[in-house]
């Protein structure tokens, strides 16, 4: 998380205040049933918003975002990276995972921060029964898997393996994370599929899973897997791949605790105040339903 303590000096009760959800699409989006609770809990007189914004529009709505009476944003796909070039500073974290989902506005002044890495980082200490992990298989090389090698560098993972259908793209990850201890193989190799088998950690960061009958890999790999190992799919439902894990008698997280804990830290950037997530995380599991 950000080592800047953005939210502490405000003053919150004059308000109204509006948040918002900047993406396109947002009509999906979990955020504003994981904030609006929030807000309304500690009677802070604010409203959070979907704001749908194509990339041309991107511009003007960050310049709204610096007025008096605007909080913050959150930022979701396809604008995580876009939006660096419009804001004032970053977080070392955001800086280095090349991406931002997270934007407070300081009396007109745009802070840049990334709370999905404590948000992956906080969901697997607090749901898996596991303590230490080894080894981690990381599935994808987007803005979500970069996050994710962050987290686990964070953790003290001491090898994470990287494997993405572009090539290029997995290079980049692996290159611009450095000094993090992170490698590369090829889907669909001997490579991956002894990964597999070394694996204490294996995590969806993908798109792929949220329709039916797609996975990422071969479903039947998940015999190689070992069995105490932990399956994580950052997909915020239960994806086939999630299914057929715990079929296996393997630990699975899915995306829903991270999506609580990335929108707590944010929240806390917000408004300075301890998020309630037990409300969060109750009112995440509503909205999925
Ligand atoms: P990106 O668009 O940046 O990356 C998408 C990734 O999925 C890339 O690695 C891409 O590979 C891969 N991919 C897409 N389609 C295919 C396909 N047909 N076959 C194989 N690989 C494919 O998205 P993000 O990284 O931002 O998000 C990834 C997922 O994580 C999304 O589902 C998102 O909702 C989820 N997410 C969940 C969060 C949570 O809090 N639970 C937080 C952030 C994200 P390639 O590089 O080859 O295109």
């Amino acid at each position: 998380m950000s080592e800047r303590s953005i939210g502490s000096a405000r003053t919150l009760s004059a308000g109204p205040f509006r948040l918002g959800v900047i993406g396109d699409p947002v009509a999906h989006s979990l955020s504003p049933s994981l904030h609006q609770p929030a807000l309304d809990a500690l009677g802070i007189p604010a409203t959070y918003e979907r704001w749908h914004t194509t990339l041309s529009e991107l511009p003007g709505r960050l310049q709204f975002c610096r007025s008096a009476g605007v909080l913050g944003a959150n930022v979701t796909v396809p604008h995580k990276v876009a939006v660096i070039d419009l804001i004032d500073d970053l977080s070392p974290a955001a800086k280095r995972a090349g991406a931002v989902n997270t934007v407070v506005n300081q009396d007109g002044v745009l802070f840049g921060d990334n709370t999905d890495i404590a948000g992956f980082a906080a969901a697997v200490s607090g749901k898996s029964t596991r303590r230490t992990y080894n080894r981690a298989l990381v599935l994808g090389a987007g803005g979500a898997a970069r996050a994710v090698v962050l987290a686990l560098e964070a953790l003290g993972v001491g090898e994470i393996v990287v494997t993405n259908r572009s090539d290029i793209r997995a290079r980049e990850l692996v290159e611009s994370l450095a000094p993090a201890p992170v490698s590369l193989v090829h889907p669909n190799s001997n490579e991956f599929k002894r990964e597999l088998t070394n694996a204490d950690l294996v995590i969806n960061s993908t798109s792929i899973g949220w329709k039916p009958n797609e996975s990422p890999f071969e479903l039947a790999l998940l015999e190689l897997v070992p069995r105490d190992a932990l399956v994580v799919d950052l997909t915020y439902r239960q994806t086939d791949l999630l299914i057929a894990a715990a079929k296996q008698g393997l630990e699975t997280i899915d995306g829903l605790p991270m999506l609580v804990h990335q929108g707590a830290a944010a929240f806390a950037l917000f408004t300075g105040r301890q998020p309630p997530l037990e409300i969060m995380l109750a009112a995440a599991e509503d909205a999925r339903r």
